[in-house]
């Protein structure tokens, strides 16, 4: 531009184009564009200067430039410029870009980047000056400026070492303080250096490798081992950048040393998986699994963690000095299982073991043999045993090794830890298992015994049924025998009745003495074979429970008299003599069924006369025993029963020789007498010293006497008075004396009525002939006919049937009671007798028997 300025002497109308050239060129440039004169008054401002500044073109025309877009500080330095060129015609920041600071119309101030030209316009001097903002740039340098700033900050004071080296010849281009700190080299010698200085040989290759995709513009991050100055080697973090430094392709990398951190890392590593091999242990021990598959879960990762090629899990058996393989990782095996044993002395000082100790073995110091070689060819020269202790019993021991006979404590302690934890699980595991065999046995044998015992509950089953059918058939065999025996006995008493009836009206006739002795003879004959019968009759029924018993209190003393009487003509024959004691208890009563009770002490006492001797004595005792019974006893002094026969004494014709030496008898009476105690609740037995006779006994349990029972229950004979006297005769047939008594005694009450008593069923009949009582008491058991006998007999009489007849028994069984009351008693009162009952009884029947009914 200066050019064509500069050629100011130009023809008008070139000087015309030129101008209106300018005047275009200046409208449409991209720079504000002003002109002044040599006051400082602006000539011409285009519209990129209306732009820039805010003023119009008309408003600034003619107005001082430094009062328009000079800031008032530099107005001075303006207007002293300008006065220096017009004094001078030189100006310091003529035709050249200067930097400044504008002033907007609005006030703001901006940086501005101008060059001014003087221009001989004529012959004036003006000047052009071309402006242009230059606030954007300004920040741009600005943030520039900042950054690199920062950039230094950074690399000069980051807490990591960091350096730039080139790529294409890895030589170091900068390093930061910490990095001379931390690799102990000089900035210098670092500068001196190649990256690939600072590595261990063997990671160079690797190091070239990465440059070179540095090179190529990628970025790269990796753990490396880096050498420092004093030969340590370092694990250190990498991140390198591919940049452009100093214009070379270079890389900045940021190293962080993670020595420690990675240190720290392992062992943690180490301590989770120990604790790993610990907890799969337990778990194993909780979910109850065999020792083998524990062993096999938890041993390659022990070794893996003990860091040695092998690792065996051993059980010992010290019975037989001999070690099992419970489970074995190898480097690139693992055998599990037992099978594989060998001697106990490859574990070391097994005592040692026992204390706890760890035992070293150097595989060369072994015997050669197979398990050393084995244990070579595995590369384990030396092992270390750690003893697995449970329970304070050595069960076995976790051996590994490898080359290296070093074995650090950390390994020490993991591998102790573990053993001891093993220890525990396996034996857990043992005891669990023979938990189990037991177990099983337990089942296998409780099956069994179910099994036996269900056979055997069967084979009970048949034999119990077997035997109800046995017993139910021997029952009915038993029935029959005894239906047999007492239609046998009928049949045959009613002969020999006509035989002894026959044979006595015989003995009157009978004239010579051989016909006498004949007609004896058949009597005798005749007699044995009644009693016989009778004896026979009467087991059967107390076999088939079929006698009659009527058990009520019976006076001791009565019983006793009356068998003597009967049993006194017997003596006399034989000169022996008869002798009653203890008869302070006579007036006691025995609970028993009077008749029967008769029989047995007349069995007694007539078998003491037989087997008597000659002259001898007899004598019947009384005494109490304890608990209530009282015993009755008949003593001999004949030859005495020895132990050896006393068995056979109570067996149904049984005579224990005494057939031989003449003595009449059938064998029965001692049997029938025990069965005959027994069914009245007592007990029979003998006490006998041979030749010096025999004492047998019977025992009962004591009754109260109904006489005192009466003065006990019914303490007033007043409360017992009749209303209205009454007079009459009352015939009472019974056989116990101890009732009649009783009846004797509550009649007594009634002074108007007489008793007439009678022990026999005959004997009543007859009275009641002769007196007509006004009431008859019937007891059911007499000793010739029965009670029943007697109701009918009278019943039949035309006479006696309107007598009231009530019957007075022991026996309350409901089917009697209607049964005799059908048969036309008027009533059936049981014993022991209700007194005040009996009274009412007595009383309404008297009143009855007086009314003018006939
Ligand atoms: P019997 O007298 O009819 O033979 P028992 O049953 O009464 O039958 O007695 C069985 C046997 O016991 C008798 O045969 C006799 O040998 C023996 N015996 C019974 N009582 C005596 C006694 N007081 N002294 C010796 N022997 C006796």
């Amino acid at each position: 531009m200066r050019k064509p300025l500069g050629q100011g002497q130009q023809a008008p109308d070139a000087l015309q184009q030129s101008e209106e050239r300018f005047r275009l060129l200046v409208a449409h440039a991209l720079d504000a564009v002003i002109t002044i004169d040599l006051q400082g008054l602006i000539t011409s401002w285009n519209p990129q200067a209306e732009r820039l500044f805010g003023w119009a073109q008309q408003e600034v025309l003619g107005r001082l430039l430094s009062e328009t877009i000079v800031p008032p500080a530099y107005r001075e330095a303006h207007e002293r410029g300008l006065a220096h060129f017009r004094a001078t015609g030189e100006g310091a920041v003529l035709n050249r870009r200067i930097e400044l600071t504008a002033l907007h119309r609005n006030g703001t101030e901006f940086p501005v980047e101008l060059a001014i030209t003087p221009m001989q316009w004529g012959k004036t001097t003006v000047f052009s000056a071309f402006l242009r903002d230059i606030s954007d740039r300004k920040r741009t340098e600005q943030i520039l400026r900042e950054s690199e700033a920062s950039f230094r900050l950074l690399f000069a004071n980051n807490p990591l070492p960091m350096w730039v080296y080139d790529v294409a010849t890895m030589d170091f281009l900068e390093v930061n303080a910490v990095a001379v700190a931390h690799y102990g080299y000089s900035r210098e010698e670092f500068l001196r250096m190649r990256i690939s200085d600072i590595r261990p040989p063997e990671d160079v290759l690797k190091l070239k490798e990465v440059v070179t995709g540095l090179a190529m513009g990628m970025n790269h991050a990796g753990i490396w081992r880096h050498r420092l100055k004093d030969g340590r080697i370092r694990d250190v973090d990498i991140m390198s950048h591919s940049i452009e430094f100093a214009g070379r392709r270079a890389a900045l990398a940021v190293a962080m040393d993670v020595t420690e951190l990675r240190q720290t890392q392992a062992s943690l590593a180490r301590s989770t998986e120990r604790l790993q091999i610990l907890h799969e242990i337990d778990r194993a021990m909780i979910a109850a699994e065999a020792p083998v598959t524990i062993a096999e879960a938890v041993l390659p990762r022990l070794r893996d963690l003990l860091g040695v090629p092998r690792a065996i899990v051993n059980l010992f058996d010290l019975a037989t000095g001999e070690v099992e393989w419970l489970a074995a990782a190898g480097r690139r095996r693992i055998r599990v299982g037992p099978g594989v044993r060998f001697p106990l002395a490859l574990m070391g000082d097994v005592e040692a073991l026992r204390r706890g100790e760890l035992q070293v073995i150097d595989v060369a110091s072994l015997p050669r043999g197979p398990d050393a070689a084995a244990l070579l060819a595995s590369g384990v020269l030396t092992y270390m045993v750690v003893p697995m202790i449970a329970g304070g019993e050595l069960i076995g021991a976790v051996s590994f090794g490898g080359a290296s006979s070093e074995f650090p404590p950390e390994q020490v302690s993991i591998a102790r830890e573990a053993a001891t934890q093993l220890a525990i699980a396996l034996e857990q595991a043992r005891l669990r298992e023979r938990v189990q065999r037991h177990t099983d046995e337990l089942e296998q044998r409780v099956q069994e015994r179910t099994l036996e015992l269900s056979a055997a509950n069967e084979k009970l089953q048949r034999e119990v049924a077997e035997r109800l059918r046995a017993e139910a058939e021997a029952a009915r065999a038993n029935h029959a025998k005894s239906d047999f025996l007492s239609r046998m006995s009928h049949e045959l008493r009613t002969p020999l009745n006509a035989i002894l009836g026959f044979a006595q009206l015989l003995e009157f006739d009978a004239q010579r003495p051989e016909d006498r002795e004949s007609v004896d003879q058949i009597v005798k004959g005749g007699r044995h074979l009644l009693s016989l019968i009778n004896e026979i009759l009467d087991i059967a029924r107390i076999e088939a429970g079929r006698l009659p018993l009527s058990p009520e209190p019976v006076r001791v003393g009565d019983s006793i008299q009356r068998v003597l009487d009967l049993a006194r003509p017997l003596a006399v024959a034989r000169s022996i003599e008869l002798e009653s004691t203890g008869e302070a208890l006579h007036s006691q009563h025995v609970w028993a069924d009077h008749q029967r009770l008769q029989q047995v002490l007349l069995n007694l006492v007539s078998n003491a006369i037989k087997y008597n001797r000659e002259g001898g004595r007899l004598t019947v005792a009384c005494h109490p025993v304890a608990e209530g019974r009282l015993r009755i006893s008949v003593t001999d002094t004949g030859p005495g029963i020895s132990p050896a026969l006393r068995e056979r004494l109570f067996q149904p014709f049984d005579r224990l020789g005494a057939e031989q030496q003449g003595v009449e008898g059938t064998g029965l009476g001692l049997a029938l007498s025990k069965r005959l105690v027994e069914a009245m609740s007592g007990v029979i037995g003998l006490d006998s010293a041979p030749g010096k006779g025999s004492t047998f006994w019977v025992e009962f349990l004591q009754a109260e006497s109904p006489v005192d029972r009466l003065a006990r229950t019914e303490p007033s004979p007043a409360t017992l008075a009749s209303p209205a006297e009454r007079d009459g005769t009352v015939l009472y047939i019974e056989d116990n004396l101890s009732n009649l008594r009783l009846v004797e005694r509550t009649i007594a009450l009634r002074p108007g009525v007489k008793l007439i008593p009678a022990m026999l069923g005959r004997l009543g009949l007859a009275l009641a002939h002769q007196h007509r009582p006004d009431l008859v008491l019937l007891d059911l058991h007499l000793p010739d006919i029965s009670g029943d006998h007697v109701l009918r007999e009278l019943q039949e009489d035309p006479e006696l049937r309107r007598t009231p007849v009530v019957i007075l028994s022991a026996d309350a069984t409901p089917g009697q009671v209607q049964r005799l009351l059908a048969a036309g008693a008027r009533a059936y009162l049981t014993k022991p007798l209700d007194v005040r009952q009996f009274l009412t009884l007595l009383d309404e029947t008297l009143s009855a028997s007086e009314a003018p009914d006939d």
